[in-house]
């Protein structure tokens, strides 16, 4: 079986698709290895194992709202778009969704996934709560107010357990606007990136760091009494047409633009529920960084775009609020995510990460750990004040290691990725280029 991406096959024996939970319970007790799979949307081998796969699918009960506590309980399954019809059919909604809705709710969570937005937390800031199987077969409930459990087990990289079942933060549904302007110029973006970048419910540039100007700006808006979008974005106009993030691509796969209103789950990702790409041809890498340093990481990307531009279809620039959250990215830092979708040229791209992440360095770039990277244990540990809180809670929940696999022996453990890892990757980059 291989990621969504291609780049890479899962070295795992088998697939338990546990019908009860008492079959997960018993089948992560007698595993040596084991795993949970979700939508295989990561780009790294951060979901695989050289052990068993869980795949939750025959396990997820329907998703249950909790009006009174504001929460909706769903099945760590279940994907962002099938959950968001279901809220928008009872009238609620979530605060913010990632690119695309495809993605199953527990896997994103545990790596941290955000979208866009200056005063909006990753996807993971509406957990209220979780249950999980740890190592030993045991269920564990977790809310918030379990303090540092729960604050680790969210963004959890996989690495504690199992996760069964998610409480999420609920509100009212809301209808979003959706304007594409065209020819931001650098220099207004480099002036005030917060006047810029918050300057709207959810604000995404994308660019390739050539030219002058910012290529497209998708500016999402509440549609809440705040009229029609502005005639003009910080000197940027608004595009005539629908457009796709890449240029010449054709914007049918993407949500509604041209400020016409429509409910949050069709404007908050760029790309459609309805349209579902099987597999990609891109590859993805993305560092978050304090948002002070903006400009400063963006002039640095702008002086290697020589060294960039080859390997780039595009990048979005994207802000995240800071969160509590141990292992999430954007840990206390008011955030700038630059991301990357590179050309499906795996082994040029590892080349150029380090160099990235060396110019980065100053910044503390923080990696999607879902994405492409360099880093090791190493670089991360001192940019998360509980790297080591985390491991510890890790060997706690997973005393003998059986959630572990060669990804995070290298990047929470600080072990070399085993010769399998490499095998993984190689045969799918040249199958990805041919
Ligand atoms: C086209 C595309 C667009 C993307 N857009 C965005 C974006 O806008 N923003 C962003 O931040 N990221 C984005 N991503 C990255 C993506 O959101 C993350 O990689 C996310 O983890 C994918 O979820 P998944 O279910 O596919 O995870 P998988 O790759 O299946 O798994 C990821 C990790 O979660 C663990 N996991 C999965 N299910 C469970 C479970 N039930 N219990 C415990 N652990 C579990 C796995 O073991 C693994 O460690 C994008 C990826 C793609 C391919």
């Amino acid at each position: 079986m291989r990621n969504w991406a291609g780049n890479l096959e899962y070295k795992a024996g088998g697939m338990l698709r546990p019908a009860t939970l008492a079959q997960l319970q018993e089948g992560v007790a007698a595993a040596s290895r084991i795993k949970a799979v979700g939508t295989r949307h990561c780009f790294n081998t951060i979901a695989d194992t050289d052990g068993i796969h869980v795949n939750l699918d025959l396990l997820a009960g329907g998703p249950q709202i909790d009006t009174a506590r504001a929460v909706v309980r769903v099945g760590g399954g279940m994907s962002y778009g099938e959950l968001g019809r279901y809220l928008e059919s009872h009238g609620y909604a979530l605060h913010n969704l990632a690119s695309l809705p495809h993605i199953s709710v527990a896997g994103a969570v545990q790596t941290g996934t955000h979208g866009s937005g200056s005063k909006l937390g990753s996807l993971h800031t509406a957990v209220k709560g979780l249950q999980l199987i740890r190592a030993d077969g045991e269920v564990v409930r977790l809310q918030e107010s379990d303090g540092a459990d729960f604050l680790a087990a969210v963004v959890g990289l996989g690495a504690l357990g199992i996760i069964t079942e998610l409480e999420l933060a609920i509100e009212p549904s809301y209808a979003v606007r959706q304007q594409v302007y065209e020819g931001l110029l650098w220099e207004a973006v480099l002036a005030d990136f917060e006047a810029v970048t918050s300057d709207g419910y959810s604000v995404s540039l994308f660019t390739d760091y050539t030219g002058p100007a910012v290529s497209q700006v998708w500016r999402k808006a509440m549609d809440s009494g705040n009229g029609p979008a502005p005639k003009e974005f910080h000197g940027a106009k608004p595009a005539p047409s629908a457009l796709h993030p890449l240029p010449g691509m054709s914007a049918e796969n993407c949500t509604p633009q041209l400020d016409v209103p429509g409910p949050w789950l069709e404007r908050l990702p760029h790309f459609r529920h309805e349209f579902t790409p099987s597999n990609g041809n891109e590859l993805q890498s993305e560092y978050l960084l304090p948002r002070g340093h903006a400009a400063a990481a963006l002039r640095e990307l702008r002086a290697l775009s020589p060294v960039l531009a080859p390997l780039l279809f595009v990048s979005e620039i994207r802000t995240v609020a800071a969160d509590g959250f141990w292992l999430s990215p954007a840990f206390e830092r008011d955030s700038v995510a630059l991301h990357l979708t590179w050309k499906p040229m795996q082994q040029e791209v590892e080349t150029v990460l380090p160099l990235i992440e060396e110019r980065l360095a100053p910044f503390e770039p923080r990696p999607h750990w879902g994405k492409l990277f360099a880093a090791d244990a190493a670089t991360l540990a001192p940019r998360y004040p509980h790297f080591e809180n985390f491991r510890q809670l890790a060997a706690s929940y997973d005393p003998a290691g059986k959630f572990r696999n060669s990804f995070l022996d290298r990047v929470l453990h600080g072990l070399p990725a085993d010769r399998g890892d490499r095998e993984a990757t190689a045969p799918a980059v040249s199958a990805a280029v041919s």
